[in-house]
């Protein structure tokens, strides 16, 4: 099959920082870029070499391109991939998919519908720490699982402190940015998420924006006649000197990932059970935006799945849709 013709939706930090570069690293071609400024699309197009930009989604959907990119504003992701979607075209748009669950899921059927791949950008599920842990569980390296914990506690770049903290912004806050990236790893490890309830605040004095930079979340996961699991996160803008991991606990043993939700990770995967406690080989030498590509590539090509589907973004975002309620209401949320 011919490498991918690919178009931009969106003039964002992290297709210029990140997804150009995965793109071009599979081979494929970026046509051009939409933004809803001519100025930004100009100008971002010329920063990065794309040829064409335009300042209207129908033109860019017209091109010839098989694929697009959604990196736009998170209130604009369910209008955008729905008519590229309506338009043929294979999507790959990032978290959150849209700002609420039926529009995700709207999204997820359209997809299945016109037998085009949707897939969220999630770039944790397809890193090699966290297949390899899943790999493990799946073997029984580990028994039951019981219980997982997620430190994702990071300090937000000054660059990224804009729509992130603003209040009323559609998608903004911690939990829609941070806590769906985790519940993209804790869902495919541990099952479905019924219950969540969360705890969020606001502590750095940089955050003018008014939204919370900090959040802790306990997720109650179900499987069928399996103990319940219970899963646990802290995510943050606010923490400077920490490193991130994912432990996982079953009846016989544990697994712990160490730089485990980091973007560029040299991670290290730990297992102990009753023979002792051994590292794990894992290559982490792969982009893992690169990775995620690959796995998008392959599913157009019907070789293989998106690294985390249109469904997994789906599940991701209920996750952190019922730790925001919970986070306001005071209360445990269900998900359906
Ligand atoms: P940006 O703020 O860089 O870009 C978001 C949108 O804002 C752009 O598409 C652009 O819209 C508009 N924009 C960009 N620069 C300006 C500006 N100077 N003035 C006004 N508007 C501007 O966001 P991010 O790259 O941080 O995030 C984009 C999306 O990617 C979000 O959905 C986010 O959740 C997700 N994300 C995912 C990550 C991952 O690892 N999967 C990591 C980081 C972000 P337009 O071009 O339409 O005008």
């Amino acid at each position: 099959m011919p490498a991918l013709k690919w178009g931009l939706i969106g003039a964002s930090d992290i297709a210029a920082t990140r997804v150009i570069a995965a793109i071009h690293a599979t081979g494929a071609e970026v046509a051009g870029v939409v933004s809803g400024s001519p100025e930004r699309a100009r100008d971002f197009a010329a920063s990065h070499g794309l040829p064409r930009n335009t300042a209207d989604l129908d033109e860019l959907l017209d091109w010839d391109i098989d694929a697009v990119y959604i990196s736009s504003a998170n209130a604009l992701h369910f209008d955008q991939a729905v008519r590229a979607l309506r338009a043929g075209k294979h999507v790959l748009c990032e978290k959150p998919l849209a700002l609420g669950a039926s529009q995700a899921e709207a999204m997820v059927t359209l997809a299945e519908e016109t037998g085009l791949v949707l897939a969220a950008n999630h770039h944790l599920p397809g890193s090699p720490l966290h297949v390899k842990a899943r790999e493990l569980v799946a073997a029984g390296a580990i028994g039951t699982v019981l219980s997982a914990k997620v430190a994702h506690a990071v300090l937000l770049p000054e660059r990224l402190r804009g729509w992130r903290l603003g209040q009323g912004i559609p998608g903004s806050g911690v939990i829609m940015d941070i806590t769906c990236h985790d519940a993209s790893v804790l869902n495919p490890l541990l099952g479905a998420p019924v219950a969540v309830t969360a705890l969020a605040v606001r502590q750095a004095g940089w955050n003018t924006g008014g939204q919370e930079d900090a959040a802790m979340t306990v997720i109650r996961y179900e499987n069928d006649g399996q103990a319940p699991v219970l899963a646990q996160t802290h995510d943050s803008f606010t923490v400077g000197y920490a490193e991130t991991s994912l432990e996982v606990h079953g009846t016989d043993g544990t697994i712990q990932i160490i730089d485990a939700m980091t973007q560029d990770t040299k991670g290290q995967l730990i297992l102990t059970t009753g023979d002792g406690t051994r590292s794990v080989d894992v290559d982490c030498s792969e982009d893992l935006y690169v990775i995620g590509l690959r796995a998008f590539t392959a599913a157009v090509e019907g070789t293989g799945v998106p690294a985390a589907t249109g469904r997994d973004g789906l599940m991701a975002l209920k996750v952190a849709l019922a730790a925001q309620e919970s986070a306001i209401s005071g209360r445990t949320v269900h998900i359906n």
